[in-house]
C-alpha cells in the first residue's frame, strides 16, 4: 500500500519547501524504497507552459510532455526519477476535470461543490499517482504558502487524506522560515507558531517542522518550537543555507529526518546507503579544475528561468572535477552597444538558452559569431541552435538576411520555418511539439562520440525547425548534421568539426542531466571549458 507525505510551506515563500520535498525523496530512494514525487500548485492555469519564465521561472519538460513546474526539476534531479503530467496537478486541471464531468452528467444532479467534488477530483489524482507508478511513498508538496486562499481546497484534500488513510500512512511536513532579529542575532519561533496555528484551523497538525535558518537552532529553541508546535523535538529539524542544494538530504539524514519518516510512516527499516551521493557532493564541494560558462537568455534577472541549466553545468563539473561558475548575460546587452568581445572576455565557453519571440536574438547571433570565430566552445540549446544556424547562414554561407520565421515576416532566406504540423494551430497550451522524441546520430560526429550510441531520446519543446531546404548549402560550407529523427525529416542536432566544441542541439538535454547522471553534452562543453580555462591561466 502507498504512503503520502504532503510538504506545505509557511512563513514566507521561495523557502525551499522543493528542495525539502526532493530531498525527502533521496532520504527514502538511498533506503531502496520506491517514490512519486508529485506538486501540487493553486494557480488557475492549466499548466505552466502558458507562464512568463520571468515571472514563474522556468517551465520543465516531461518525458511525456507535460509542461510543469521547475520542482519537478528538483524532484528528477534529487530524486533520480521521471515525472510525468500526472505529477502536477493545478487548480486549473483540476477544476477543468470536475467541470468536463458535470456536462457530462457524471454528478447526477448534485450541486457541484467545493466539498466534496473538488477535493475529491485532487485526492483521486494523488491517489491515481501512487498506483500508476506503484509507489511505496507519494511526496505531494502544496504549491504556495499557508494561509493562501486558493490553496485551501489542497490543504482541505490533504487533511481528508490523513482521516482516511490513517496516521501510519500519511505525514505532514511543514517547511517554515525562523528567523534572527537585532545585533545578537536572537532566533525567533513566532512566525513558525503562527504558521502552526493557521494550519491547525484548517484541521492539520504537523508531523515535522522543517526549520530554516540562517543560525544552528539550540536545543532550548527547538524544545519552544516543539512545545508551542505539538511536535516531538526530534521531528523539529534545522535547516541551515547549504554550501550546495545537494548537500541537504545529508543535512537532513544527519538530523535523524530519514529515521523519523520510517518510523512514522511505519516503512520497513532499511540501511541507508549514501555512499553515491556523499561523493558526489564532495566532487562539487571541492573541486579540483574550474571554468567560467556564460550563459546568455533573455529572463537572466530571474535566477529561476534557466534552473536546469545552470544544474546540469554543475553536474557536468562533477566528473569533470571542477567548479563550474555560470555568468548570466542578457541578450540585450549585446543589442545595446557592448560588444561580445567585451561581455565574454575570460570566459570559458558560451551556452545560448532556449527562448520565445524576437526580443534580444540579434544578441544572441553576435556572441555565437564570436564564439565559432574565436574558438570559444558553445553549446545551443533550442533557440540556441536555431540561431546558430542563423548565424553561420548570414555570415558563412552568404546568405544575407537570413533569419527564424518566428522573427521575421518572409525573410529572403527562411532558414529556421514553422513545423509543418504546427501551420493550423492556434491554441497556445500544450500545442507545441513537446516531450521525449528518437533522434539517430550521425557516426564519426562529436555528439557521437559524447552520446557513445546512435539512438537517443530527448525531451523538446519547440515549434520552429531548420528549414530542411538548407541543408544542403549548410553543410557544403562546413557545418554537420549530427543527429536527425528516425524519419530523416528534423534536423535535431548541428556541429562544426573545425572548432573546439560547437554543437546545436534542438532538445533540452538540460532536462535530463542528474547530478548522479550529468549529461554527455554538458559534460563535453565543461571539458572543453576547463582545458580553455587551463589554457588561458598557463
Ligand atoms: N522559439 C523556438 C521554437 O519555438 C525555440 C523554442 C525553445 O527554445 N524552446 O522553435
Amino acid at each position: 500500500m502507498t504512503k503520502f507525505v504532503f510538504v506545505t510551506g509557511g512563513v514566507v515563500s521561495s523557502i525551499g519547501k522543493g528542495i525539502t520535498s526532493a530531498s525527502i525523496g533521496r532520504l527514502l530512494r538511498n533506503r531502496g524504497f520506491t517514490v512519486a514525487p508529485m506538486k501540487l500548485d493553486p494557480y488557475i492555469n492549466v499548466d505552466a507552459g502558458t507562464m512568463n519564465p520571468f515571472q514563474h521561472g522556468e517551465v520543465f519538460v516531461t518525458e511525456d510532455g507535460a509542461e510543469t513546474d521547475l520542482d519537478l526539476g528538483h524532484y528528477e534531479r534529487f530524486m533520480d526519477v521521471n515525472c510525468s503530467g500526472g505529477s502536477s496537478l493545478t487548480t486549473g486541471k483540476v477544476y477543468s476535470s470536475v467541470i468536463a464531468a458535470e456536462r457530462r452528467g457524471d454528478y447526477l444532479g448534485a450541486t457541484v461543490q467545493v466539498i466534496p467534488h473538488v477535493t475529491n477530483q485532487i485526492k483521486s489524482s494523488v491517489i491515481m499517482l501512487g498506483r500508476e507508478q506503484e509507489a511505496d511513498v507519494v511526496i505531494a508538496e502544496i504549491g504556495g504558502t499557508v494561509g493562501d486562499i486558493e490553496s485551501l481546497p489542497f490543504l482541505e484534500a490533504i487533511r481528508q487524506m490523513r482521516t482516511e488513510l490513517g496516521p501510519g500512512n500519511s505525514l505532514f511536513v511543514h517547511v517554515t522560515l525562523v528567523p534572527t532579529v537585532g545585533p545578537w542575532q536572537e532566533v525567533k519561533t513566532k512566525p513558525t507558531q503562527h504558521s502552526v496555528m493557521q494550519l491547525r484551523e484548517i484541521g492539520i497538525s504537523p508531523d515535522v517542522l522543517v526549520c530554516r535558518s540562517e543560525v544552528p537552532l539550540s536545543a532550548e529553541v527547538r524544545e519552544k518550537i516543539s512545545l508551542f508546535c505539538g511536535v516531538p523535538p526530534r521531528a523539529v529539524i534545522e535547516s541551515l543555507n547549504a554550501e550546495t542544494i545537494y548537500e541537504v538530504p545529508l543535512m537532513y539524514e544527519s538530523a535523524g529526518l530519514g529515521a523519523f519518516i520510517i518510523e512514522r510512516l511505519e516503512l520497513e527499516p532499511r540501511k541507508a546507503d549514501f555512499e553515491e551521493w556523499r561523493s558526489l557532493v564532495e566532487t562539487i564541494k571541492a573541486p579540483k579544475r574550474k571554468c567560467t560558462v556564460a550563459v546568455v537568455g533573455k529572463y537572466t534577472e530571474n535566477g529561476d528561468s534557466y534552473k536546469s541549466i545552470g544544474e546540469a553545468l554543475i553536474h557536468a563539473g562533477i566528473p569533470n572535477d571542477a567548479e563550474v561558475s555560470v555568468r548570466w548575460i542578457e541578450s540585450d546587452a549585446m543589442e545595446n552597444g557592448a560588444s561580445p568581445a567585451e561581455l565574454l572576455a575570460g570566459l570559458d565557453a558560451l551556452v545560448v538558452a532556449p527562448g520565445f519571440g524576437v526580443r534580444g536574438i540579434e544578441g544572441k547571433i553576435e556572441a555565437i559569431r564570436y564564439a565559432r570565430e574565436t574558438g570559444l566552445p558553445f553549446l545551443g540549446i533550442c533557440l540556441g541552435l536555431q540561431m546558430a544556424v542563423i548565424e553561420f547562414a548570414r555570415n558563412v554561407c552568404d546568405l544575407e538576411g537570413a533569419n527564424s520565421e518566428e522573427m521575421a515576416d518572409n525573410p529572403p532566406y527562411p532558414v529556421i520555418h514553422l513545423l509543418p504540423e504546427q501551420r493550423n494551430v492556434v491554441a497556445k497550451g500544450a500545442t507545441m511539439r513537446l516531450g521525449s522524441y528518437p533522434c539517430n546520430i550521425v557516426a564519426g560526429t562529436v555528439a557521437h562520440r559524447l552520446y557513445n550510441s546512435s539512438r537517443i531520446t530527448e525531451r523538446h519543446r519547440h515549434r520552429y525547425e531548420v528549414n530542411n531546404d538548407f541543408r544542403e548549402k549548410l553543410q557544403e560550407h562546413g557545418m554537420a548534421i549530427s543527429g536527425v529523427s528516425p524519419d530523416y525529416r528534423l534536423v535535431e542536432m548541428i556541429e562544426i568539426a573545425d572548432h573546439p566544441f560547437f554543437v546545436g542541439t534542438q532538445a533540452h538535454p538540460e532536462f535530463k542531466s542528474r547530478p548522479n547522471r550529468p549529461h554527455p553534452l554538458f559534460v563535453g562543453l565543461v571539458r572543453a571549458a576547463v582545458a580553455r580555462h587551463a589554457a588561458v591561466v598557463a
